[in-house]
């Protein structure tokens, strides 16, 4: 079945040439748990072999997020650190990446302690500054990582910029796309080469699942990747794959509720006498609100605050009844998370505090509660903090 209709985004997240299981109509793609597939004869083998270089469930969403992210493949993993550390497997010894400053802390610790050791070079740059960037370039540079927004601070990339800046000295830009999903932002139109998620996240959305994923548009590209799929093995299970399938298929719903939400918050932490800095690229006063407009279709559903201390981190996470308090992101639940010991724990402290990610900054997800409930449970537990600062009895 070939869906020939040039559909709307939020379509496509349906109507996909995954819609019905062509052999008995069923409306949900089938799991399929073989390992192995049986093949007629020794000359011809079938387009199935073995489970881990093909499945034909974790091939739909391979095939799912390639055309969600209007690329030519998918290739899906157990995490999406398992995506992002094959992706860097198509370095060799002697590379050079030049590397987003505030990157995801377990990359952050992939590229240090892993990458390191197999003689692949690092330099991390703030990649809001292109003249940095400019600067960090080696003669054996041949990936630009870049993560947009980022994660703590939500700051901005010009991916576009990026990616013009690695062509003009062949290398490739890889594009971590988890905090928007191509719901919002489509990194491989701007001039990426590589599309990176954990699919933990916003693509499957309801915190059950942990899975990533590959997206490209080159066949050249697209050969080497399915080549270290198969060759490293972190491949996505059935299970998993389908959970991911159907977390997609409300992608656009979810977003599109969470980021109206992530807005009015922010408005509403960025007026409040007890909140330091609010992070978020939605908000007209973030520095690169520009760029985020011009190159997303929104700021995305997670915003990160400053509070006065890491006291007042402690009381905010005890009194908040909402937000569930853990680790992740981007899921139906709002979800709370104090960076400095949790995403970015794996970061020494001083590189922690040099980047701005401080002991008194908390990260929220945006999930699909009222939002007028969310700001009132913040609001209530702001209150509870200054009047205890200021000795007052709260009951
Ligand atoms: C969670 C996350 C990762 C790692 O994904 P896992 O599925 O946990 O392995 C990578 N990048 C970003 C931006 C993330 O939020």
């Amino acid at each position: 079945m070939t869906i020939e209709h040039n559909f709307s985004f939020e379509t496509k997240l349906l109507h996909n040439e995954h819609k019905y299981d062509p052999t008995n109509g069923a409306v949900s793609v089938p799991i399929q748990h073989a390992s192995t597939f049986h093949q007629h004869s020794v000359d011809e083998f079938g387009k199935y072999d073995y489970g881990r270089s093909a499945n034909p469930t974790r091939e739909a969403f391979e095939t799912v997020i390639a055309n969600l992210e209007e690329g030519t493949n998918g290739y899906a993993f157990s995490s999406g650190m398992a995506a992002i550390s094959t992706a860097f497997l198509l370095l060799s010894q002697g590379d050079h990446v030049v590397i987003t400053e505030d990157v995801y802390g377990g990359t952050y610790r992939m590229v240090t302690e892993v990458l390191s050791r197999f003689g692949i070079e690092h330099t991390f740059v703030d990649m809001t500054d292109l003249t940095a960037v400019k600067q960090a370039i080696r003669p054996n540079t041949k990936v630009f990582y870049v993560e947009t927004p980022s994660n703590p601070l939500l700051k901005v990339t010009d991916i576009r910029a990026i990616s013009d800046i690695a062509k003009s000295v062949g290398a490739l830009t890889f594009v971590d796309n988890t905090f928007l999903t191509p719901a919002l932002q489509k990194p491989l139109l701007l001039g990426a080469d590589v599309v990176l998620h954990s699919a933990t996240k916003f693509l499957s959305g309801h915190s059950d699942v942990v899975a990533g994923a590959i997206v490209v548009n080159d066949s050249d590209l697209a050969k080497q990747i399915g080549f270290l799929q198969n060759s490293f093995g972190a491949v996505l299970g059935v299970q998993d794959a389908w959970l991911v399938l159907r977390g997609i298929k409300t992608l656009s719903v979810r977003m599109n509720f969470s980021i109206k939400s992530a807005l009015q918050i922010a408005n509403f932490l960025q007026n409040h006498p007890s909140v330091k800095k609010v992070y978020y690229p939605g908000l007209t006063d973030h520095p690169q609100y520009e760029i985020q407009k011009e190159q997303s279709e929104g700021a995305g559903a997670v915003l990160s605050f400053e509070l006065e201390s890491e006291e007042a981190v402690k009381q905010f996470v005890e009194l908040t009844e909402i937000p569930v308090f853990a680790v992740s992101l981007g899921a139906v639940e709002s979800i709370l998370s104090y960076p400095a010991k949790m995403s970015h724990a794996a970061m020494p402290i001083e590189q922690r505090l040099k980047r701005g990610i401080s002991q008194s900054l908390l990260r929220l997800s945006v999930g699909l509660e009222h939002p007028d409930d969310i700001i009132k449970d913040f609001s209530v537990a702001l209150e509870t903090i200054a009047a205890k600062n200021q000795g007052e009895i709260v009951r």
